[in-house]
């Protein structure tokens, strides 16, 4: 079927107000989590064909993610969906001001390839529970997971509501030259831009989760041992290929060689290896390339290039890297650290500053007046005090970017109002209709009018 055709039958569908009905909501929520469920075993066994990330992994950050969503949704929707009373003014009484949660309508979700079931899939439940119909183009990269994504849920959900079209960059294109009611995209800041010039001709709205370098700031008083191995972990993970991985470190001068020490030993400790199922590859081998171009060997304190073969590259930290090396030109998007120092937290803040507004950043400190100050001064999406990553799990925090990394969020209730526009209502009795706002005009009326709208 041409993807015209299956946007004109998916809006057709939503005309029926069929989606509006919390309970068909919460029944296809339900039945997406079983559907998943039930086939757990060819998700792992597809994602591990990918990039070999582990059963592990994929429960604790992806299908575990997916089913909280699920859950608070179907447990949620029908209180965030209903009817908001709002107050009146005086010059509109005896009237009554709400809002309704409406949904948008016919929403395209473009995944990315990291996390390539939660990018994928958690917006398209939030759109759901919204009650908007779904077309879903994960990323081509993890072949794999893909096409068990376009099976299982083309093969159980009717494609006027839920459907699932498989491809690149050619049939992105085509389908960003349909009109959709809402774009969500995640991804990389260029195709960002492409998105949002293709949603522009359509005045179609966006949400864009973009990139960036999100930094992580260690002052002189921490828990060097502890922040090492929170770092660490969140670095590490999925082998680096995360948006909210601390992409680059600054630490305070002189902690940097304990530090280093620290960061070591939680490397050694954590095993990283994919033959144990501890490490995951890197995603192809053009990521392979452009990240072992980011390593110069000269710098290297523990790691190196990899092994292009098996596509891994362990563990690597960079010592004395400088703001002007490679490394710190674009987005790592893997397994490589920079270690960089500073002396006072303004020089930090500063540095920070001079680069793209992060999706996340990360400050380790002891220290309440630096940790203000780091809140205050930077700009970006969100991110922890004192740990890396786990502000993504939190349902009750918005998650999204900033500047270049984003346009705005989702997770939790944020996902549902992501994909609601709040319908605006004043409703009025026929009791009383005072003639004050109507013509003809009068000094008197005048008068008593600016008593009342002061
Ligand atoms: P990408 O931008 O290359 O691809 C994302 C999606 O866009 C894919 O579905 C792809 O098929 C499609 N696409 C690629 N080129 C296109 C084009 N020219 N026209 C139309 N569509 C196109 O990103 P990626 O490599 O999958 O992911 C890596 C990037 O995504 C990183 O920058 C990372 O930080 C970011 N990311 C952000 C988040 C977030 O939640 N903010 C999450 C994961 C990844």
């Amino acid at each position: 079927m041409k993807y015209q055709e299956i946007i004109d039958q998916q809006r057709q569908f939503f005309n029926t107000n069929t989606t509006k009905d919390i309970s068909f909501r919460i029944k296809e929520l339900k039945r997406l989590k079983a559907i998943l469920k039930k086939n757990e075993a060819q998700l792992y066994e597809s994602i591990y064909k990918d990039f070999k990330k582990s059963e592990f992994e994929t429960y604790t950050t992806e299908l575990s993610i997916i089913y909280h969503e699920i859950d608070l949704a179907t447990k949620k929707v029908k209180k965030w969906a209903k009817k908001k009373k709002a107050s009146t003014g005086l010059t509109n009484l005896p009237g009554k001001s709400y809002i309704i949660p409406e949904p948008y309508g016919t929403i395209l979700v473009i995944g990315a390839w990291n996390y390539p079931y939660q990018l994928s899939l958690c917006p398209a439940i939030a759109a759901i529970a919204a009650g908007c119909t779904v077309v879903l183009k994960p990323s081509e990269v993890p072949s794999h997971t893909s096409t068990t994504m376009a099976q299982l849920i083309n093969q159980n959900f009717d494609s006027n509501f839920f459907k699932v079209i498989e491809g690149g960059v050619k049939e992105t294109t085509e389908l960003l030259g349909i009109k959709f009611d809402k774009i969500f995209f995640t991804g990389s800041v260029p195709v960002g831009k492409i998105i949002y010039q293709a949603a522009a001709k359509h005045l179609t709205p966006v949400t864009l989760e973009l990139g960036g370098k999100s930094p992580a700031i260690v002052t002189k008083d921490v828990n060097i041992d502890m922040t090492a191995k929170r770092l660490v972990w969140g670095k590490f993970l999925n082998a680096g290929q995360t948006c909210i991985a601390p992409d680059y470190v600054m630490v305070e001068s002189g902690i940097k060689d304990t530090f280093l020490s620290a960061v070591k030993k939680h490397i050694e400790k954590a095993d990283y290896h994919v033959d144990n199922d501890n490490y995951t590859q890197i995603i192809n081998d053009k990521n392979f390339d452009r990240l072992a171009g980011m390593i110069e060997e000269d710098k290297v304190y523990i790691g190196d290039k990899g092994n292009k073969e098996e596509r891994v590259i362990p563990p690597t930290v960079m010592k004395d890297v400088e703001f002007s090396d490679k490394v710190m030109e674009d987005e790592i998007f893997g397994p490589i650290l920079p270690i960089l120092s500073f002396e006072t937290i303004e020089e930090a803040i500063e540095k920070v500053k001079q680069l793209s507004k992060p999706l996340s950043c990360y400050v380790f400190t002891k220290n309440n007046a630096i940790k203000k100050k780091v809140l205050n001064e930077i700009s970006f999406g969100g991110g922890a005090v004192n740990d890396t990553v786990m502000h993504f799990t939190e349902q009750t925090l918005p998650f999204g970017g900033v500047g270049d990394s984003g346009i705005g969020n989702y997770h939790g209730k944020f996902g549902f109002e992501t994909f609601s526009h709040y319908k605006s209502v004043l409703q009025k009795p026929f009791l009383i209709e005072p003639n004050l706002k109507y013509s003809p005009y009068s000094p008197t009326k005048l008068k008593w009018l600016k008593r009342i709208i002061r």
